[in-house]
């Protein structure tokens, strides 16, 4: 049994729902994409699942955020799928590819064959297990990346109201999570190695500005220390959390977010793999020239820092997945993928985001005890980096615009002393 597209997509997250968005905009027929996703629902916007999804009082649900409402684009509900003649095959998953004779089995027995084959993939959460805690199967343990973790949170959590929260992990995941955890009620403590949250991006004096923020709501941090093992009850639930620093913490739930691997095993020996993903080039075509790689799972030059990347934020989801439909369906008119990275979360009432390239010296800025602050990355001489906490759309689009710059910075306490107003005037 066989069907055959011209297009496939592998995977129906955000970079898939953006890279349909493309194809239709760009007048694909009728009956020639086909999107293959494991999850049952159409692409949505998966940041949704840690801001939204799990406010307590009217909290956002499909088809209130399929993708592209995160761009104020049109909303992709199944019905858009259908009318523009795309075939979504849901709650099914690839289970092989065969690049070489291009087609794909998927795990109800079908073989589909593609002429362009888009792989969008994305990222697991990494568990507990791979470095040696066991805990997968206790109810009242929760990872964060699609729907079904989405529910389970919202369910153990509203289960566990007044209780004891532990969130293992201080990346955006467990900072976005705790922060939701003290909005459902719960006492919420961060455990995590790093002397310092968000340790990737933060600088130690931005970190302490949304540590003391969280302590302010209840949070609570453990830091420069891991789990070793939980403590469970009769009927398996975890009942508290065991530091390698000898103390022990009573455990209602426990959320996890400890980092992501991208989904490549499918083509593993079959493409060249960079930086833990699928090597593209600036058309995000790998080394296969009929398959091309888009969002988590795309290891792609980022012109503007001069290293291939492999980059984890929706924007680059979004993107990639656009570019690369174009430069398949265009070829000739499309360039190489020119990208400013860009990440940003939402938590409390706190906002921030960050372009660029966050190497380098740093200058702070604005008022870290106030409400709108920042800093700049300088490296080798130039501007390669920009945080903002607290921006308006004009100052958030001037940080922007003044890291694709890359201007040239001769005097730091000059930077530092004109601050945001920098970027408002370059
Ligand atoms: P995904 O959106 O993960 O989609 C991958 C899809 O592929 C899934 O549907 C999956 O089921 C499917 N799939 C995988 N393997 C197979 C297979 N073999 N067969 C069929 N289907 C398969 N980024 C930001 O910049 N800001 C944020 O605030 C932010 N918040 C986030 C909050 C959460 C909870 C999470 C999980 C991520 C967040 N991100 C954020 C990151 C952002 O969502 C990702 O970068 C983005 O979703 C990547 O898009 P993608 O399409 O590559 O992967």
């Amino acid at each position: 049994m066989g069907r055959a597209f011209v297009y496939v997509i592998i995977g129906g997250g955000v970079a898939a729902g953006y890279a349909a968005h493309e194809f239709v905009k760009r007048g694909v027929a009728h009956g020639e994409l086909c999107i293959i996703s494991e999850e049952p629902v159409a692409p949505y916007e998966r940041p949704a699942l840690s801001k939204g999804y799990l406010l307590p009082e009217a909290p956002a649900r499909l088809p209130s955020f399929h993708c592209c409402v995160g761009t104020n684009e049109e909303r992709l509900a199944p019905k858009w799928y259908k009318e523009n003649g795309i075939e979504l095959i849901l709650g099914t998953r690839v289970k092989s590819a065969d690049v070489r004779r291009k087609t794909l089995l998927t795990a109800t027995g079908e073989t589909i064959s593609y002429k362009y084959l888009i792989v969008a993939t994305g990222a697991r959460a990494l568990k507990l297990e791979e470095f040696g805690v066991n805990g997968l199967d206790a109810p009242n343990v929760c990872y964060l990346r699609d729907l079904a973790d989405a529910d389970r949170l919202v369910d153990v959590m509203q289960s566990c109201s007044g209780g004891n929260a532990v969130v293992i992990g201080g990346g955006y995941i467990g900072m976005e999570c705790a922060a939701s955890l003290v909005i459902n009620k719960l006492n919420a403590t961060m455990v995590f190695p790093e002397a310092q949250c968000m340790a990737r991006l933060f600088t130690s004096r931005i970190a302490s500005y949304y540590e003391e923020f969280y302590q302010s709501k209840g949070v609570k941090f453990i830091k420069g220390t891991v789990l070793t093992s939980f403590d469970f009850s009769s009927e398996g639930k975890v009942t508290a959390v065991n530091l390698r620093d000898g103390s022990k913490l009573p455990a209602d739930m426990v959320v996890v977010g400890i980092g992501i691997r991208p989904n490549t095993s499918l083509f593993e020996g079959q493409l060249t793999m960079e930086k833990g993903g699928i090597k593209v080039n600036g058309k995000m075509q790998s080394s296969n020239t009929s398959v091309y790689a888009i969002g988590d799972v795309a290891a792609f030059p980022v012109k503007i820092v001069g290293e291939t990347r492999r980059l984890e934020h929706v924007d680059s989801a979004r993107k990639s997945a656009r570019h690369a439909v174009a430069a398949i369906m265009e070829p000739e008119k499309t360039g190489e993928f020119d990208y400013l990275p860009f990440f940003y979360s939402r938590v409390f009432t706190l906002s921030w985001q960050f372009y660029g390239d966050n190497a380098g010296e740093v200058v702070h800025f604005g008022d870290f005890s106030g409400h709108t602050f920042g800093a700049y990355w300088i490296n080798k001489g130039h501007l390669v980096g920009s945080f903002l906490e607290g921006g308006t759309k004009e100052q958030y689009e001037a940080i922007a615009q003044t890291t694709r710059l890359k201007p040239k910075i001769e005097d730091l306490a000059e930077l530092e002393r004109q601050g945001l107003g920098f970027a408002l005037s370059v």
